[in-house]
């Protein structure tokens, strides 16, 4: 235990990973590093050892089951993902097989067999080149720290729960690492607040992190050396945006953080009241707020959200993760719920968009015809086999996805997307694909809209600067900036060693953005962008002077996007944009933008 009495002020930093503000009472939780029994054993006590794990492994699905069954239906998706995530890990072979082989041919206890077996995971996944994926071996080891705890003291929950707080106090949680199902079981209990959390691990990216922001928790990890530093029963301020940990502050601290706490709850409700306002700037140009969306089940957020319909909905996402590619009904069935919840607002299908960082199961490829481990086609996946040209290599998929996509069209307005078109026989292509599985639906007697518009995506330079012949092919464009960064700037997206060269600023990506909306707009043909920029706030007003009528994005944003066209003007906008695009130099431009931005939100603080 630290050694002060008097409570002392400290501020730590780490990563703010949900906006807002949290104030509570510390509960420091035990550390997470469990003192683990290491004994050599008796041949004859094998059975007895390795009974022992199956109850620990066993007692551990049981929780993992029952936390899943307990989940709310309107629960956040990240919250049952990751539930199946760790249920997948507990019931892996490597570990739920390898430790029993230890321990008959080693002759040691479970304990120690199991944290052999942990290090030896734990090293093949970072070894990974890839945050998000080295990242899960925190869930290995935090599936493997319940199975320790369940084998210790026979229950795999681990939280040593604080008593009963007073009446109104809440409840700042400080540990080492928090599992999600740590987190869910104290969500769960109705008698404590819990404001926030703590950690000493973990990054942005850890499952812990996304947990806590779709709770809507604020929170701070890798706030390095927490548990040393706060003592139990401090006061502590989570000031996620600044992504800061204030430790017993003075009472005026407090007092300017209560102030910041109830003006962002004003905010919010201020938001919430926009929602059924149509969307429109200052000068009253109607403009569109669109979402993009991953699973049929995120159709709820757009419409919470007030969403004038789906500008992207990433198909891929039903293909991923399983061993059988989904069958036509499936897709029709995932398609159709999306058509039907957004009730006649227009629905924009995205075809598979598999290949470079979206990989599907190897069963699935070679249910393609992809031989089984075979090496993975290509060195570049970037500028390999993917998203149309993957339709196109495989016939029976993309017709298949197509039959779904039409039948869907019948019960909502449903557009078709393709994604990373370069060359206008793709476009083609992509079209009389459509047309073939119009005649098979046509024989088969269903229906669909024989209207349905066929969009394309400019997420390639070569797309951009092919627009007159695009815009006579496609009856609406779609901007995917998050490509088009990486395919201008010739950077691979998921490449941290060159991710500081990935840079929306860079007047190269803003003169592409720019010129599509512009020929677009002259052809009449509608032009929305729906890459991560449609959704930030220092974008509104040049992306508007640009003269983007639709904006696609994640739902959170919608609302704090709304309110911003409010305050703008188009007109101004417009004046606005033409000044940033006669700068070349990218610091230069965000400096301008973040300031337009703070100035018109000043009034509002
Ligand atoms: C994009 O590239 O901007 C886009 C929206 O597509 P994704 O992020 O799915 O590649
Ligand atoms: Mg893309």
């Amino acid at each position: 235990m630290p050694a002060h009495t008097e409570p002392r002020r400290d501020t730590l930093t780490g990563s703010g990973v949900t906006r807002g503000i949290a104030i509570g009472q510390a509960h420091l939780l035990a550390p997470s590093e469990l003192e683990v029994r290491q004994v050599t054993i008796e041949r004859r006590d094998v059975v007895h050892e390795t009974a022992r794990l199956t109850r620990a492994f066993g007692a551990v699905a049981e929780e993992l089951d029952g936390l899943k069954r307990g989940i709310a239906p309107d629960a956040p998706n990240e919250v049952r993902a990751f539930l199946d995530l760790h249920r997948l890990i507990l019931d892996d072979a490597l570990l739920a097989e390898a430790p029993r082989d230890l321990i008959r041919t080693r002759l040691i206890n479970a304990e120690w067999a199991l944290t052999i077996q942990l290090e030896e995971v734990c090293r093949q996944f970072e070894a990974i080149d890839d945050e998000y994926l080295r990242e899960r071996s925190t869930d290995v080891r935090q599936v493997v720290e319940r199975v320790l705890n369940a084998l210790a003291e026979g229950s795999p929950t681990r939280v040593a729960l604080p008593k009963k707080l007073a009446a109104g106090e809440r409840l700042v949680l400080v540990a080492r690492d928090l599992a999600p199902a740590d987190v869910l079981h104290l969500k769960d209990r109705a008698d404590l607040d819990l404001a926030g959390f703590v950690t000493e691990l973990g990054g942005p990216t850890s499952h812990t992190a996304i947990l806590a922001r779709s709770l809507g928790l604020p929170a701070v990890v890798g706030a390095d050396g927490a548990r040393a530093r706060i003592a139990e029963g401090d006061v502590v301020v989570i000031d996620a945006d600044a992504d800061l940990v204030v430790v017993n502050p003075s009472e005026e601290e407090l007092q300017a953080f209560r102030r910041r706490t109830r003006a962002d709850a004003e905010h919010r409700v201020q938001l919430r009241k926009l929602k059924g306002k149509l969307s429109r700037t200052r000068d009253g140009i109607a403009i569109d707020l669109l979402a993009n969306i991953e699973l049929p089940e995120d159709a709820r957020d757009a419409l919470e959200a007030g969403a004038d319909g789906i500008g992207l909905y990433r198909s891929e996402f039903l293909f991923m993760d399983r061993d059988e590619l989904p069958s036509e009904d499936e897709q029709y069935e995932a398609y159709a719920k999306v058509a039907r919840a957004m009730k006649g607002k227009p629905v924009v299908i995205r075809t598979l968009d598999i290949g470079a960082d979206k990989v599907l199961n190897e069963a699935a490829r070679v249910s393609l015809g992809m031989g089984r481990g075979a090496p993975r086609p290509e060195s570049n996946p970037a500028l390999g086999l993917r998203a149309i040209r993957y339709c196109l290599a495989y016939p029976e998929l993309f017709l298949t996805q197509l039959r779904a996509i039409l039948r869907a069209s019948e019960v909502g307005t449903v557009r078709i997307l393709i994604p990373m078109l370069a060359h206008v026989h793709e476009i083609e292509q992509a079209a009389a694909f459509v047309a073939r599985a119009k005649e098979q639906l046509k024989e088969r007697k269903l229906k669909y809209d024989a209207r349905i518009q066929l969009g394309g995506m400019v997420e390639v330079p070569a797309a951009a600067l092919s627009l007159p012949e695009f815009v006579q092919r496609l009856k609406f464009l779609s901007i995917g900036t998050n490509d088009l960064i990486q395919y201008t700037l010739a950077i691979d997206r998921t490449d941290s060693t060159v991710a500081h060269l990935y840079d929306q600023m860079h007047p190269a990506v803003l003169r592409l953005i720019a010129q599509t909306i512009r020929v677009g707009t002259r052809a009449r043909v509608p032009v929305s962008v729906c890459g991560e920029l449609a959704g930030e706030l220092e974008m509104t007003e040049l992306l508007l002077g640009m003269g983007l009528r639709q904006f696609s994005m994640h739902p959170s944003q919608i609302l704090p996007v709304k309110e911003r066209l409010f305050e703008l003007s188009f007109k101004e906008a417009g004046r606005f944009a033409g000044r940033v695009l006669r700068m070349s130099d990218p610091v230069k431009i965000r400096q301008v933008l973040r300031q337009e931005l703070r100035a018109d939100l000043a009034p509002r603080t």
